[in-house]
């Protein structure tokens, strides 16, 4: 499982570049809309005001520079970078859009500033400031965007304001300076905002990310990588409901290495942990049926969970893991029960009349897997009889039970 990486601060950094300008872009549509609606309406308070071909040809060019942009945009959205270069080169597009943008719009504080009609300059003017304020929010998320678009506006209209030379004049000139001005301060906040939002939300998904791999982790089994008690306890009692909810059997088999204190003993303990880890892994494989859990509940325990299985499905499942045991032959010396490694198995259902609740599913099934021990080992014994019965009879002498081991078999109903 990959360990999520730790979020970056850095504002470059492609995983906060590519939500950056991947917002940009998607703002693009309202600047451009705003653009081409504000020039509109200006063009036509103009009209007349203004020579003809001026406004027109200042109109044209604000619908080609529009359009280039649109093009832009278009082309992002089809390429959809990624990769840091692809991403840096898309950051310049942008910012040269918000500049030549604001050039065109700047041009209009030049060529249609009416030289003596006050209202007109004012219509100007308003238009040019509301272009500055509304470009904030739509261009602040990506560096120098909002400064290349709002100083080419601000300046020829400030200038041309103050160059008339009167007391108003001077102070709208002004006025505008320090709006724009303003303006620049904020968009500067926004673009840390919008970055810090960023961030927190890289954080917020990494953080979440690293507790499902800690929730995933802790139902893990650190040695043989298989499922854990933990686990095995969750499944068992969600399987439990819905084997009641559903009226199908659910089974339990309960495994034990035989003689492994022995086998520590003899081969030293890490062998004994490899020799765990093989017949965890072995145990695990044998089972083919999504929602089959195999578990390691405790040193050299397993149990194998089997949901819609019936007690000789289960025995036959345990049949097969015995047998995988058994081909893997890892040698047990000191055994005396095999020269191999060998299993001892206890089976159990839910459809036992007497197994209420997946407590006394476990309990019978352990029950069964010591009268396996008992019986000699390396044999599988499945419960049959009620708990209390169980109880009672694997108290007394077992008598009634076979040793089957030495026949060759290795499967029992227990009692009999
Ligand atoms: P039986 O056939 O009756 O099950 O005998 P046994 O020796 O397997 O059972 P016992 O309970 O007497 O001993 C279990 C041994 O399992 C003792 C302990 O050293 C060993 N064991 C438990 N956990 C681990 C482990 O994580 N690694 C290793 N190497 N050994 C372990
Ligand atoms: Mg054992
Ligand atoms: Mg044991």
């Amino acid at each position: 499982m990959d360990i999520p990486v730790p979020p970056s601060s850095d504002s470059r950094d492609p995983r906060i570049l590519v939500p950056q300008i991947a917002q940009s872009f998607r703002q693009l549509p309202i600047s451009l809309i705003a653009n081409l609606a504000n020039g509109f309406i200006l063009a036509a308070v103009l009209w007349g005001a203004v020579p003809t071909p001026v406004l027109l040809s200042w109109s044209g060019l604000l619908v080609t520079v529009t359009g280039a942009r649109f093009l832009s945009l278009r082309t992002f959205r089809n390429a959809s970078p990624g990769s840091e270069p692809d991403l840096a080169v898309w950051t310049k597009y942008f910012v040269a859009g918000a500049c030549a943008a604001g050039l065109v719009w700047g041009l209009s504080g030049i060529l249609l500033f009416h030289p003596s009609s006050f209202p007109h300059q004012v219509v100007l003017a308003f238009v040019l400031g509301g272009m500055v304020a509304g470009a904030v929010p739509l261009l602040s998320s990506v560096r120098h965007a909002y400064g290349c678009f709002a100083i080419p506006v601000v300046v020829p209209i400030a200038i041309q304001m103050m160059w008339v030379g009167d007391r108003i004049h001077l102070v709208m000139g002004l006025l505008m300076v320090i709006f724009g001005l303003t303006m620049l301060a904020t968009s500067a906040q926004v673009h840390r905002l919008f970055r810090d939002a960023e961030k927190l939300r890289r954080e917020l998904f990494s953080s979440s990310e690293v507790a499902q791999a800690l929730e995933y982790l802790v139902r893990l089994d650190s040695l043989t990588g298989i499922p854990n008690r933990r686990l095995f306890e969750e499944e068992l009692g969600k399987e439990w409901a819905r084997a009641k909810r559903d009226n199908v059997p659910l089974a339990l088999i309960t495994a034990d290495i035989d003689h492994f204190k022995e086998y520590n003993d003899h081969y030293g303990h890490p062998a004994g942990d490899l020799c765990l880890v093989d017949v965890a892994q072995t145990l695990y494989r044998a089972l083919s049926r999504p929602g089959d859990v195999a578990a390691r509940i405790g040193g050299e325990e397993f149990a194998i969970l089997l949901p819609q299985t019936d007690l000789n499905g289960a025995i036959a499942v345990a049949e097969q893991i015995r047998e995988r045991v058994l081909a893997l032959d890892l040698p047990h010396e000191a055994s005396p029960v095999a020269s191999q490694v060998t299993l001892s198995f206890g089976v159990s259902s839910s459809e036992l009349a007497s197994v209420a609740s997946p407590a006394e599913l476990i309990r019978t099934s352990d029950i069964a897997l010591y009268e396996a021990k008992r019986c000699g080992r390396n044999q599988i014994v499945a419960a049959r009889k009620t708990v209390s019965v169980l109880v009672a009879e694997a108290k007394g002498t077992g008598s009634k039970i076979s040793n089957g081991a030495s026949e060759g078999k290795t499967i029992r109903p227990w009692p009999l």
